[in-house]
């Protein structure tokens, strides 16, 4: 079985052709750059894993749009992947404007940097959704264990049938101090006490032994969110410990196995959060999508899922990882595989 689609060059992020293979039990992708020379990359360990995936699809079912609302973070990951400080920041006009033609369609999710923290985070909620753009927020939770903060969150430009229109970040304990551990412990204290629910609770991971915790911490707090989700991370986290990628097999295996007393089964309906993902349903009834982000040395330009999108540094939305690359070229001086000079 042989695959052709688009890719981009592992160097100057030009859009070039690209051939999958299955090979020897594994996902192979194969691409040529007139300038740079032919590159290999694995894009999957499972063969059948892959098959199935291609075989499912997610075509047609995409309905939001993460715009970075601020280029700035209350937080210093050593891992994110966002240029921080880089990307010019808008005003809810431009969004409403460059995103017309998804109007009425399409909801926005607000990313950054970190969005709460934007100083006029509550008047471009409210800007946004009066120009008609239903809004949710991604966030770290940091904002949220404040009073004050939260306490503004609580009508109805956050809160719909008893939902809370966050989709919070966690992330392993290890990777931050007790006190931000202790903010976000605050913020799920205040959803509970709300009796509301967040949109979802968000894991970036970078080893499957993770997964003991978030086992420990659902069992804490599932009533507070409606869905979880577990990525495995991009590149400068598999870099982290000498490149060691997790596939999305390896991480669907794992999760079974660490879930294994809610019986998580693959659920035919759709999931539209990634490239590379899967959507579970467990006995509990809580929903979980497992996704792997693809890198540029092994993204598939046009694969046939169809996940959220987002709107990149060069103004046009692109499905969510492949605009975090496209982002990711840009802000190392390429566009398009062409040197820009004096930026965009
Ligand atoms: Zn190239």
């Amino acid at each position: 079985m042989m695959i052709k689609t688009l890719s981009l060059c592992n160097v100057c992020y030009r859009k070039i052709e690209a051939e999958i293979i299955f090979t020897g039990g594994m996902v192979v992708m194969n691409k040529t750059c007139d300038e740079h020379g032919p590159f290999s990359a694995i894009v999957e360990r499972d063969i059948n894993h892959v098959s199935n995936f291609y075989r499912m699809g997610t075509q047609g079912n995409n309905s939001t749009i993460i715009i970075h609302a601020h280029n700035q973070c209350n937080m210093k990951c050593p891992w994110c992947y966002y240029p921080m400080g880089c990307e010019k920041i808008h005003k809810a006009r431009y969004y409403d404007n460059v995103l017309r033609m998804y109007k009425g369609n399409f909801n926005l999710l607000l990313s950054g940097g970190e969005p709460t923290i934007k100083p006029d985070f509550f008047e471009f909620v409210d800007e946004l959704q009066a120009l008609g753009w239903p809004t949710g927020t991604i966030t770290n939770m940091i904002k949220l264990g404040d009073d004050e903060f939260f306490n503004k969150t609580q009508n109805q430009s956050f809160i719909k049938n008893g939902l809370l229109k966050f989709a919070m970040s966690m992330q392993h304990p290890k990777n931050y101090s007790q006190e931000i551990l202790e903010q976000k412990v605050k913020a799920i204290e205040k959803i509970e006490r709300s009796g509301t629910k967040a949109m979802c609770v968000m894991f970036s991971i970078q080893s499957l032994d993770e997964l003991d915790y978030i086992r420990d911490f659902y069992h804490h707090t599932r009533h507070t969110y409606t869905m979880i989700r577990i990525r495995t991370m991009f590149r400068n986290w598999a870099n982290k410990d000498g490149g060691n990628h997790i596939y999305l097999s390896d991480l669907h295996r794992a999760f079974i196995d660490k879930f294994s007393d809610l019986m998580p089964v693959q659920n035919s309906e759709v999931e539209r959060s990634n490239m590379y993902c899967l959507y579970m349903k467990m006995s509990d009834g809580m929903h979980v999508s497992l996704s792997s982000a693809p890198t540029v040395e092994n993204i598939d330009y046009h694969l046939v899922s169809r996940p959220v999108y987002m709107l990149a540094m060069d103004g046009r939305c692109y499905p969510v990882p492949l605009a975090q690359i496209i982002n990711e070229g840009i802000s190392k001086g390429y566009k398009d595989g062409f040197r820009l000079t004096g930026g965009l």
